[in-house]
């Protein structure tokens, strides 16, 4: 990807101190969890920062060295500590920094006790290294795509640090990698067989006695690292063997699955995905969702581009198009006007070229709001300038700030109401899966050229493992972590 996340993009999102209980407490996220379970428990909460953004390009070096140091200072000043709680994504990657997760932990752990208790939090689409088995107790992965069990995971691993410093648990841990890797549409939970796996991994600490918690991580293809693809960690109660058997024995059935959970007839082409959207959407009751998956900056053209030639006379939308250009130019031609724009202003060739267009303004101003959908329930979300563009049978949301379509709040906050479409063009992965898989008549997947198409093997990779399935056609090596007991 050409553009870095740089640091004004998470300052954007940014909370701190104080500021952060109250922004974060009661909301769907991993600090929600976190806050909910120690505030039960009444412990001394020391709320350093928060920040999130959607998946883009890497970020910057110079964000991840500010947000480390402003970490390493807080630690510093907050003075002796119980135990610490993070929460990291677990996929991202900077231009130096293939694995910067694995250097923040070991940074910390530099200012910490080696014994402090320390649990961390990942997204289910970590592309998680050995090393950080070494630096952190516990830690603890979303079991859902869509992600709508982030405050749950983040109050699983706050429930799992009170217990331990109660003496009531010894977590011990074991990540087992397994070379494979999937396209993030794929990463779908509700997909058989990963819906099964996922099911196995929730029922082991009931059905294993000893084990308090697994995960499983299906790691993130458009991340360019040694570390690249799925991981299992498993947790259990003072039994580092324990935990890397069941941890071996579930990578072992994902290793088996890898043909089925690689859906290679789930996708279409650009000319077969709109020719059996259109099909459907003529005679559907509801409206057809066709996802633009390969899309990774809500900008890419190839769909729209299509469809503005050639609605077939169907209502068609698309939201949260990110084009700060023609955004700025919507707001100060203001509503009502006609403009010709050129969409795209940052896509590039791969993402599918600009369009010039004449566009009708139906409202154009500054969009903030309160999150009201599973995965944004109370979030602050702000889109900066923005408009809403109609060019005949299509309109169009454009945004000055990258953010995915997932839920209803992306339409109703235009005052588009879905049952009304007859095609909504999304660019999610997996996240719209949690509103729109039981509101659309289909879900047509339509791949692509762009930067996170389905077919892994047009991309680049430099760093990821050579042994990787579906990469390398197959694949016997399988590398085995265990964390090293620590004293008790
Ligand atoms: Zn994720």
């Amino acid at each position: 990807m050409p553009r870095e996340t740089g640091l004004e993009d998470f300052e954007r999102q940014a909370t701190r101190g104080a500021a952060l209980l109250e922004t974060l407490r009661g909301t769907a996220s991993v600090a929600g969890g976190f806050i909910d379970v120690l505030e039960a428990a009444a412990a001394e909460i020391v709320p350093l920062v928060h920040s999130d953004c959607s998946a883009a390009g890497p970020a910057s070096d110079e964000a991840f060295e500010a947000y480390r140091d402003e970490l390493l200072r807080g630690l510093r000043e907050a003075g002796p500590l119980d135990g610490l709680l993070l929460f990291l994504h677990g996929a991202m990657t900077t231009p130096t920094r293939p694995d910067p997760e694995g250097d923040l932990l070991q940074a910390l752990r530099g200012e910490l006790s080696p014994d402090l208790p320390l649990m961390v939090a990942f997204d289910l689409h970590a592309n998680l290294s050995p090393r950080c088995t070494q630096l952190c107790h516990a830690l603890f992965g979303f079991h859902y795509s869509p992600h709508t069990d982030m405050a749950e995971t983040g109050a699983r691993a706050a429930r799992c640090l009170l217990a331990k410093l109660a003496g009531r648990q010894d977590p011990r841990l074991a990540l087992v990698k397994v070379p494979l890797v999937l396209p993030s549409i794929f990463t779908a939970t509700s997909l058989a067989p990963l819906s099964e796996i996922v099911a196995r991994s929730l029922a082991l600490p009931q059905d294993v006695p000893g084990v308090i918690d697994a995960s499983v991580f299906c790691g993130f293809a458009y991340a360019d690292t040694p570390d690249l693809g799925f991981s299992v960690a498993v947790i259990a109660d003072g039994d580092a063997a324990l935990a890397r058997r069941e941890a071996e024995a579930l990578a072992a059935q994902i290793w088996q699955q890898r043909e089925a959970l690689l859906h290679q007839g789930l996708v279409l082409g650009l000319d077969d995905g709109l020719h059996q959207a259109r099909a459907l959407a003529a005679t559907s009751e509801r409206p057809v969702v066709v996802l633009e998956h390969a899309d990774r900056l809500n900008n890419s053209t190839w769909c729209l581009r299509r469809l503005l030639e050639d609605a077939a006379g169907l209502k068609v939308h698309c939201p949260y198009f990110w084009d700060p250009q023609v955004a700025a130019q919507a707001v100060a031609a203001g509503r009502g006007a006609r403009i010709a724009v050129e969409l795209g202003c940052a896509t590039l060739e791969r993402s599918g070229g600009v369009i010039a267009v004449e566009a009708e303004v139906l409202w154009a101003g500054h969009k903030r709001f309160i999150g009201s959908g599973p995965m944004r329930k109370g979030r602050p979300i702000d889109l900066g300038p923005s408009a809403l563009l109609r060019f005949g049978d299509v309109s169009l949301s454009v945004v000055s700030l990258c953010t995915s379509a997932i839920d209803l709040d992306a339409l109703e906050q235009f005052g588009v109401a879905f049952a009304e479409l007859d095609i909504l063009l999304l660019r999610s992965k997996t996240h719209f899966r949690a509103v729109y898989e039981p509101l659309a008549a289909a879900i047509v997947i339509v791949d692509t050229p762009d930067w996170g198409t389905a077919d892994l093997s047009q991309l680049p990779y430099r760093h990821a493992p050579s042994d990787l399935y579906p990469l390398a056609s197959e694949s016997k090596t399988r590398q085995s972590v265990d964390k090293a007991p620590s004293a008790p």
